[in-house]
């Protein structure tokens, strides 16, 4: 039984005939300890996703299950206990750490929301997160202003392995940090993922980043799923025509190489009306009229692999910056 299992989930905001389509029959699993990213462009559905997986938002049709259990139907009373199971970690520490509290409470907070530990045994338990993630015993006397961003997210990343999740959703967890101190929280995520044994559904619109921290990756668009594959399929053998996208956009780099240039044609569409059909098919290079009339199902490929395209996307030129991708690349870890 996977650990979370969303299946035909849709989200859309507003009444008719202003329904923004932020999320559209979206279905994909997390096992247990494993690590999925979610990626696509701004705007493509990717927060919505993470709190309809816990619940933070109310579902417009499809289901979720967290360990079997459907929680679309859930009052917040019976959703205390899951909640338990499944954490938030999100992108901007400034804002999700409580200015006025000390981080022995930010912590405390999470602790006795559940009844965790009192007195002694609550305390040595802040004092044992904090060394989990990098910081000292004694930085629990201080508060969040005295701390670095990175630091700042490691103790974000303390209050949610408080109540020792099965899940913990990263929205964009390293995305407000400088490119060092990401490494640095993307390593302590790596190590605490082997040593706990937590799974993640780790959402970024950086697919390098995506690249090095998961097992799986879903590639969203406007909403809808566009790839499902592991790691090494989605990035060493894309098939959907945005997938290619957005790898060509991001190549390591490379002196020898040109830099960067923006490959795809046009913005997004608007969520209040996107395209009939394929979403993808108004900035796609192998957009036919069929691509117009239907949603193209997911194709399975081999080894779990799926894609939702009609076409066969090795045709198309990406002046080779895929190939480049390719041959730089080490296999993800
Ligand atoms: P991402 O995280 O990938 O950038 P979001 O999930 O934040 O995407 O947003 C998806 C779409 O839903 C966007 O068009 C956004 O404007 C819209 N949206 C998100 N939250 C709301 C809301 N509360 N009300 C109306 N529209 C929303
Ligand atoms: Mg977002």
């Amino acid at each position: 039984m996977p650990l979370l299992e969303l299946r035909g989930v849709t989200k859309y905001f507003g009444t008719a005939p202003k329904l923004v389509h932020a999320v559209e029959d979206v279905s994909f699993t997390v096992e247990r300890g494993e690590v999925v990213g979610l990626v696509g462009e701004s705007g493509s559905g990717k927060s919505t996703l993470g709190r309809l997986a816990l619940r933070l938002l109310d579902l417009t049709s499809g289901s979720v299950r967290l360990n079997g259990e459907s929680i679309e139907h859930l009052g917040q009373r019976a959703l205390r206990p899951l909640r338990r199971n499944a954490q938030m970690v999100f992108q901007d520490p400034y804002a999700s750490l409580n200015p006025r509290l000390r981080v022995a409470s930010i912590i405390g907070e999470a602790l006795d929301a559940h009844g965790l530990a009192q007195g002694k045994a609550r305390q040595a338990r802040i004092a044992e997160l904090l060394e989990l993630v990098g910081l000292q015993a004694d930085h629990a006397d201080r508060y969040p202003h005295e701390f670095s961003g990175g630091q700042r997210q490691r103790i974000g990343i303390a209050r949610a392995l408080a109540v020792e999740p099965q899940l913990i959703i990263a929205d964009e967890p390293v995305s407000a940090l400088d490119v060092s101190v990401q490494a640095q929280i993307l390593n302590l995520l790596q190590d605490l993922r082997y040593r706990l044994g937590v799974a993640m559904l780790f959402i970024s619109h950086d697919l390098d980043v995506i690249e090095l921290i998961c097992d799986r990756i879903v590639v969203l668009y406007l909403g809808r799923v566009m790839e499902i594959g592991t790691a090494e399929q989605i990035c060493r053998n894309p098939q959907h025509p945005y997938t290619q996208a957005l790898l060509a956009a991001s190549p390591k780099p490379d002196p020898d190489r040109p830099r960067t240039r923006r490959l795809l044609q046009g913005d997004i569409p608007s969520p209040l009306s996107p395209p009939s059909g394929c979403v993808f098919r108004t900035r796609c290079p192998l957009a036919t009229a069929e691509c117009a009339g239907a949603v193209p199902p997911m194709r399975d490929l081999e080894g779990g692999h799926a894609v939702a395209c009609i076409h066969d996307s090795r045709s198309i030129d990406w002046g080779g910056m895929l190939q480049n991708r390719k041959n730089d690349r080490v296999p993800p870890c």
